[in-house]
């Protein structure tokens, strides 16, 4: 019998739910659902069924999305199989938004979407596209289909610019014309893929799935047969409808086959498949990184107040559609929220039905939760009084009241952190124990793809962010917590002893907490002396490991606030300028290697970037508030940085034009000793003002500088398309600077600039934030 306190330290331990006494029945509410499977699988289980439209249940399972005000009316305990959010990649017209915007940051990452313009917005798009293929004598098919549509309805190919509706709500995508075939047949993947939770994000892929065939011999599309939908569309939908549709049971024929059929398949006829399906998981992991900002955010919108890093309330399985081309290139077709769980077939049976079982077995549903629900809730409440004090509460603190309620408030909010790695723990135990047929994509083990997820979860988080307003008011608190983030189990037990060891003896009591540096890095602690005992010193470096973290997040947020800027130049024209080029630096870039690397020798190279080290500098001193930067270990990183880039003839900074294999990053954290993600974040932010910085310095200087120094240099000629709009001024002189907003540089020689700081550093927190480990 599965006992209550198992529940409590890591879930139910078996797969199943079964066993539970009467009162501890786990209720799953099918009443929205149509899918008889679903009920199969819960009765399965152990789970009681309740068909009524009532909230008394700790499961709900719907068909289509959730609505905000349902979520909004569940319980904390209760679990739903959708997350609010993810019409951002199910609906056609936001999958194709959300990848435009994606793959504009990361063309190479996202080229596994085909071409697709969502009308009538991008009808001038796509209209121009056509007739450039026209000139060109390239015939291209294109395939259209309705924003939200479903099930193949309303689909067709068209050959013309003249078939494209320009004011209908559709998208309009290239076709892949050469698919890779199945006994002749055109055929798609549907994949099942479950998310368990948005923040972190936790993904898993059934092992097995469906293959849909069209049911007539693929040819590929001419004006003749554009209309055939049972050659081109490989939908079960409209398939059935053929009077060639094969439903043999047999798993080798049939219109409809199993993804482990079609494995074997592949590799009898000598294809890759573990190749094919790392290229699939890495589609699947890069699709819901663009959901990601969006669910984080309603999921949040939904439960204020609660840590989306809490036991997550949602669960999906979504269908992903996947096309072959013929060298077997996995493109993304679309993802179905709704997925359809019915069972006209026998392997539709056994394949939905492990889909859903395993899926039930894997988000640990337990009585337990709803006991636990209460006691959090009530937890909750209590921190919110303690975290968020009224002004007015403070007003009535003295000092020492005011210092033992600051210890306090960290002392909850380093418990609540632990609370919350158990949980992970926990959970992941769980999961690894009732995974069943899926198999966990994400988080990776694999290093190297970790880092690219990372940035491209940034990125994602960026491009939601954009016209979002930021979170203000409570940045102290989340800078604080965000710090703990980067702290192990061991070392957050060791900070909250030493919170109740100065609660007990007052928050003056040794060991002084303040401004030690990592016992592991090479910098000298400052008062390590002062300390007490060994447990002290250790106590001690974690509380300055904190405090160090929180410093260099406010440098992070100072860097992202800093805007490429220009000697008697605005903020807009050279930003005008950095758009310019960027538009066509594919032009600009042999021009740009050349006035780094030949144009200027190594000294004029350290001379452009002077002024930015100088500001980088000054910032750190001001966050630091020291002169002497010695300790602080951002500085030596940065100066780091700041060698590597212009080390090796300037190919440092070049390689971050060059998309090589092997980015700048890997390069410089391979020769650097471990660093933070905040400390990454900064770097990234550093060689991005270098390389505008360089940008700018071309466009000044090479471009544009006067004929008069033009004729003493080597400079290249200047492509008439980049040439300088009439409103910018010529600025012959070197340095480009870089000024922090918050910061008023005078225009004066850069040997005597002088910052005047209009307002305390910036303590403000981007959500992208909330996700560092
Ligand atoms: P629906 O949601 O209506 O099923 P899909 O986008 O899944 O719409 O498209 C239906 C079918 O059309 C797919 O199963 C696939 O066979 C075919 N199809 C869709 N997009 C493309 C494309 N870009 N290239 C080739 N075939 C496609």
């Amino acid at each position: 019998m599965l006992m209550a306190s198992k529940h409590e330290q890591c879930g139910p331990r078996k797969a199943s739910y079964t066993g539970l006494t009467d009162h501890d029945t786990l209720k799953i509410n099918v009443s929205g659902t149509k899918y008889a499977v679903v009920s199969t699988v819960a009765k399965e289980l152990g789970l009681a069924t309740v068909h009524a439209d009532t909230n008394e249940c700790d499961v709900y399972w719907i068909d289509g999305a959730i609505s905000l005000e349902k979520f909004l009316e569940m319980k904390h305990y209760q679990k739903v199989n959708h997350f609010p959010g993810m019409g951002e990649i199910s609906r056609k017209d936001s999958l194709g938004r959300n990848m435009q915007r994606m793959r504009k940051e990361n063309p190479s990452e996202y080229s596994f979407v085909p071409q697709t313009w969502v009308l009538p917005g991008d009808y001038n798009g796509v209209s121009s596209y056509m007739r450039e293929l026209k000139r060109k004598r390239r015939n291209r098919t294109f395939i259209i289909k309705p924003h939200n549509g479903s099930m193949g309805n309303g689909i067709s190919l068209a050959r013309s610019i003249e078939d494209i509706p320009r004011d209908q709500n559709v998208v309009v995508q290239e076709y892949i014309d050469k698919p890779l075939l199945l006994d002749g047949f055109k055929l798609d993947l549907r994949v099942y893929v479950l998310i368990t939770s948005c923040n972190p994000l936790r993904i898993f892929v059934y092992k097995d799935g469906l293959v849909r065939l069209s049911t007539q011999h693929y040819t590929a599309p001419t004006d003749e047969n554009i209309q055939e939908q049972f050659i081109h569309l490989t939908n079960y939908s409209i398939n059935k409808h053929s009077d060639s549709f094969d439903a043999s049971e047999g798993y080798d024929k049939g219109s409809k086959r199993t993804i482990k059929y079609f494995n074997g398949w592949l590799a009898l006829n000598g294809y890759n498949v573990s190749e094919m399906w790392a290229k699939i998981y890495d589609i699947l992991i890069k699709t819901l990184i663009v959901a990601h900002p969006h669910l984080v955010h309603s999921y949040s919108a939904c439960r204020p107040g609660r840590s989306v890093e809490e036991k997550c309330q949602c669960f999906e399985v979504l269908g992903f559609d996947i096309l072959l081309d013929k060298d077997l290139k996995p493109w993304l077709i679309e993802v179905n929220r709704s997925p359809s769980f019915g069972t006209d077939a026998p392997l539709d049976l056994v394949i939905k039905r492990g889909v859903v079982k395993d899926a039930l077995n894997i988000i640990n549903l337990s009585t337990a939760d709803r006991k636990r629900s209460i006691v959090a809730h009530k937890v909750a409440s209590r921190r919110r009084l303690l975290v968020t004090p009224s002004k007015s509460r403070y007003d009535f603190l003295g000092e020492q009241e005011e210092a033992d309620y600051e210890i306090k408030k960290k002392k909850e909010e380093v418990k609540e952190r632990l609370l919350t790695i158990r949980r992970q723990k926990a959970l992941k135990d769980h999961e690894n124990e009732c995974m069943g047929d899926y198999v966990r994509v994400y988080p990776t083990t694999d290093w190297s793809r970790a880092r690219i997820y990372e940035g491209l979860l940034e990125t994602a988080a960026k491009i939601c962010l954009v016209g979002r307003s930021q979170p203000g008011s409570r940045s102290r608190r989340r800078s604080f917590f965000s710090s703990l983030q980067t702290l192990k189990e061991h070392e957050l037990m060791d900070l909250l002893s030493q919170y109740e060891y100065q609660e007990q003896h007052g928050p003056d009591s040794p060991p002084r907490l303040s401004y030690i540096r990592p016992a592991t890095s090479h910098y000298q602690p400052l008062s390590v002396a002062d300390s007490h005992s060994p447990m002290d010193t250790m106590y001690a470096v974690m509380a300055a490991r904190v405090a160090e973290e929180e410093q260099v997040q406010r440098m992070m947020m100072s860097l992202n606030d800093t805007k490429p800027s220009y000697p008697l130049k605005t903020q807009d024209e050279v930003h005008r300028v950095l758009e310019e080029i960027n538009a066509d630096l594919l032009t600009h870039r042999p021009n740009i290697a050349s006035f780094w690397m030949v144009s200027l020798d190594s000294t004029k190279r350290k001379q452009l970037l002077v002024p930015l080290k100088d500001l980088i500098k000054r910032l750190l001193q001001s966050h630091w508030r020291t002169t002497n930067l010695d300790s602080v270990k951002l500085f030596h990183v940065l100066n780091r940085l700041f060698s590597y880039l212009l080390s090796r003839g300037g190919k440092g900074l070049w390689s971050v034009f060059v998309p090589l294999h092997k980015s700048w990053e890997a390069d410089f954290r391979d020769k650097s000793e471990v660093l933070s993600m905040t400390e990454i974040v900064c770097c990234r932010k550093v060689v991005e003002l270098c390389q505008s910085t360089l940008i700018a310095g071309y466009y000044y200087h090479h471009l544009h500088r006067p004929k008069r120094q033009s004729k003493s240099t080597s400079c290249k000629r200047i492509p008439t398309s980049s040439r300088r709009p009439s409103s910018i001024p010529k600025c012959p002189s070197l340095p480009v600077v870089i000024p922090h907003p918050s910061y008023s540089i005078k225009q004066r020689p850069y040997s005597q600039t002088r910052i005047t700081s209009n307002r305390p550093p910036p303590t403000r927190f981007r959500q992208t934030d909330l996700r560092f480990p």
